[in-house]
């Protein structure tokens, strides 16, 4: 299913042109238009799905090898020291195209990019209802 209104359908798709980096039935990477560092690129899925919640099982296991696959490409090829896998599920979450995207983001030493968040602590309260939902 496409979504007639998401721009990475069209890209995804092909409507709209893009820095290909791989392509096959399933998926298209292409380069960030705003990249966190070189290389910065996303697997897109040719189908819409938001987020997380939405994509098949099936559709996300082959995203996984895609990204092993590229990144794999993007990690050597620049010769990056480091290397972030990033997917965000919904606006709090940073995600701002809600079309489900797998961010692959090469790491320098020294680079700018910000991916971190401020130790807490867990509360007994917290991880016992945690741990009842999987009960
Ligand atoms: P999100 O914040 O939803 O996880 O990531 C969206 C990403 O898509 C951002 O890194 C942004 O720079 C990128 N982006 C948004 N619009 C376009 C576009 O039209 N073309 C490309 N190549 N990247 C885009
Ligand atoms: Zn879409």
């Amino acid at each position: 299913m496409k979504d007639d209104n998401c721009i990475f359908c069209k890209i995804a798709n092909g409507e709209i042109p893009s820095a290909t980096l791989y392509e096959d039935d399933d998926f298209r990477v292409i380069l960030d238009l705003n990249p966190a560092s070189k290389g910065h690129a996303l697997i897109l899925p040719k189908e819409h799905y938001a987020n997380l919640f939405e994509i098949p099982e099936d559709l996300l296991s082959k995203a996984a090898v895609v990204a092993k696959k590229v990144g794999t490409k993007l990690y050597k090829g620049l010769g990056a020291e480091g290397f972030n896998v990033v997917q965000n599920n919904g606006e709090p979450a940073g995600q701002t195209v809600f079309h489900f995207h797998i961010h692959l983001i090469p790491r320098y030493k020294g680079d700018t990019v910000n991916v971190s968040w401020k130790q807490g602590k867990l509360t007994d309260g917290d991880r016992q209802e945690i741990l009842d939902l999987f009960k």
